[in-house]
């Protein structure tokens, strides 16, 4: 069952790749000597780095508190948790997303509830209404690719039924709507640092942001057995934590996030000004009042499938996130028997595809890359 083992050979074997962790890391002797400290000291769990990297992340995203967790995952299934979701509740999210949202909303114990997206592959706040009855206690808006929701519209919708906002914001460190960043908008702000996100470790870990007191207040209990001290158990809890080990690195990364985040958009501007002339891709529309930080550069092509083959011959490691909308996976057997369609997500699965656009990738890549897509289009 671990098929990871196989995908990281695979992976590895392109020319251009979505992986780009041993350049990330070239610099690990430094990283390593940061570590030593910690096995020197011992502070393996919750130690002084990941206080740190805390202080240092709520000062990156412009919010009050931040909370650093197990993973992604969790960060978005402890929101939940913290907001009283609980089994019977409903959560409003699109089907349009990776598998862990909606397994986060599973494990709380609610059941997911899909709304389609819009033509910005983001949940469509105009159809959300429709679906809230007694049971929805919250809606779960995932800023697909690192472009942010319209929160506006959610928020207010939000207000007016009582619901509460957790953002799945796994795409968006450092991304911004209206000049607020991403994480600000909802009760809670969740994101991911997966070694394939924008900000990575050498591992799985994640972290929180909130604004309120209560809502941190209650994030550091649950994330840690529920424990006030040592000899307190308040509240019932897990056990998520990020790893000290992990906080050292992400603290390295953290300094380089501001180039990171400005190389992938130099980038995806760059294949947006060259791709837009080929009438086979569909590109979106860039919105001035968004900063979008591209965790994944996504467009709309014509053939989808026989392009990405074609690229992956030529080394490139054109993507697919996702080939099948959340409702289709089988897992989705339990919650659902009903057969509800959503053409949106169903059409940007069929017809959607990733090319890396990370600080690794260069110029002469970006034009093997458009070339390569001419060339399939018969369009030199
Ligand atoms: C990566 C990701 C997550 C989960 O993050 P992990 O750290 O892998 O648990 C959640 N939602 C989205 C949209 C993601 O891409």
């Amino acid at each position: 069952m671990n098929f990871l083992v196989k995908q990281y050979l695979n992976d590895n074997k392109n020319k251009i790749k979505h992986n780009y962790l041993s350049k990330q890391f070239s610099d690990y002797k430094i990283i390593f000597k940061k570590i030593e400290k910690i096995i020197k000291f011992g502070d393996y769990t919750l130690g002084n780095q990941v206080k740190i990297f805390e202080n240092k992340f709520k000062k990156l995203q412009k919010s009050k508190y931040a909370i650093a967790v197990g993973s992604g995952t969790d960060a978005i299934m402890l929101s939940l948790k913290a907001l009283g979701i609980k089994e019977g509740d409903e959560v409003i999210t699109t089907p349009f997303t990776f598998y862990a949202t909606i397994n986060a909303i599973v494990t709380a114990g609610a059941k997911p509830i899909f709304v389609d997206i819009a033509d910005d592959f983001n949940i469509d706040p105009n159809l959300i209404e429709k679906k809230i009855t007694k049971k929805t206690k919250a809606i779960l808006p995932v800023h697909w690719t690192g472009r942010i929701c319209d929160m506006s519209k959610i928020s207010k919708i939000a207000k007016k039924y009582k619901l509460k906002v957790v953002e799945d914001a796994c795409h968006s460190i450092n991304a911004m709507r209206n000049k607020k960043y991403a994480g600000n908008f909802g009760d809670y702000g969740c994101f991911s640092m997966h070694p394939l996100k924008n900000l990575n470790v050498w591992g799985d870990g994640g972290v929180v942001v909130t604004n309120n007191k209560k809502l941190a207040d209650k994030m550091n209990l649950l994330r840690n057995h529920g424990l006030v001290d040592r000899n307190t158990n308040k509240i019932y809890g897990y056990n998520s934590r990020l790893d000290t080990i992990q906080a050292v690195v992400a603290n390295h990364l953290l300094k380089k996030i501001n180039l990171i985040t400005n190389a992938r958009i130099k980038n995806a501007h760059y294949l947006d000004r060259n791709l837009k002339k080929i009438k086979s891709l569909n590109i979106l529309e860039r919105n001035k009042n968004l900063k979008e930080v591209f965790h994944i550069y996504s467009i709309k092509a014509k053939n989808r499938d026989k392009l990405v083959n074609f690229l992956k011959k030529k080394g490139i490691d054109a993507k697919i996130h996702y080939p099948k909308p959340m409702h289709f996976q089988p897992a989705y057997k339990i919650i659902s028997l009903k057969k509800e369609k959503y053409p949106n997500s169903e059409k940007a699965c069929k017809e959607t595809f990733s090319l890396p656009v990370h600080e690794f990738i260069k110029k002469n890549d970006l034009d093997y890359m458009i070339d390569s897509i001419k060339k399939f289009y018969n369009e030199n």
